[in-house]
């Protein structure tokens, strides 16, 4: 298992606000120097895998070979169990080119219908990429229940229709390190501290 350590430079392979704000959260107390693919100008891969994690190996790789540097991608996305896991890997595109996650979730609400099941979960890969094309990939799940309609402004993406179990209130009710302390993020992130960092 390669490890990274304090002062190393690791490129985020995400160009999503919400993932980036929280991916950094996690990694500034270990002194690691982040700088994003956005910041450094590297184009989206085409994400065409079937799963999180070959989606997630896909963005890692383009940014560790596009710039020599080790490189951490996320990929994740919200699934329901009515619906057969999707929007699954389609997450982001249920918003269209508008990332409209209100119409995303309406879109959810609409195909779920009068389903019974209402169980929901996000699932985090997580996947280390080097230049020489070594990588490593962790899964994080969350389970809970999607609700209808939306509550809370916090978070992002699906937030606001999901109550993970054992909890009252939706991600976007939530306190943001109440979240990160519990999400399929923070799950992925746990396991990928205890093998690669430190
Ligand atoms: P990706 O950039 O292809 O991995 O897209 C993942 C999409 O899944 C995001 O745009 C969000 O819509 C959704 N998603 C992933 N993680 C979360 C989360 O923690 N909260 C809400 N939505 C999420």
């Amino acid at each position: 298992m390669r490890k990274i350590g304090p002062g190393e430079k690791l490129v985020l392979a995400s160009h999503n606000q919400g993932k980036l704000r929280e991916i950094e959260a996690l990694l500034r107390p270990l002194g690691i120097d982040v700088v994003s693919a956005g910041a450094l100008g590297l184009p989206e891969p085409v994400e065409d895998a079937p799963d999180f994690a070959g989606n997630a190996r896909i963005k890692a790789l383009a940014a560790a070979t596009a710039t020599g540097l080790p490189a951490l991608s996320d990929d994740s996305g919200f699934c329901v169990a009515a619906l057969n896991g999707d929007p699954g890997v389609l997450s982001a595109r249920w918003a269209g080119p508008s990332k409209d996650f209100a119409a995303a979730m309406a879109l959810v609400h609409e195909r779920m219908g009068s389903a019974v099941d209402a169980s929901a979960w996000f699932v985090a890969a997580l996947c280390l990429a080097w230049p020489d094309g070594h990588t490593e990939t962790f899964l994080g799940r969350i389970d809970g229940t999607g609700v209808w309609p939306p509550r809370g402004t916090r978070g992002f993406g699906y937030d606001p229709m999901f109550v993970p179990d054992g909890g009252t209130v939706t991600f976007g009710e939530m306190d943001p390190d109440e979240k990160h302390a519990m999400s399929h993020r923070a799950r992925a992130f746990k396991q990928m501290m205890e093998a690669c960092f430190g």
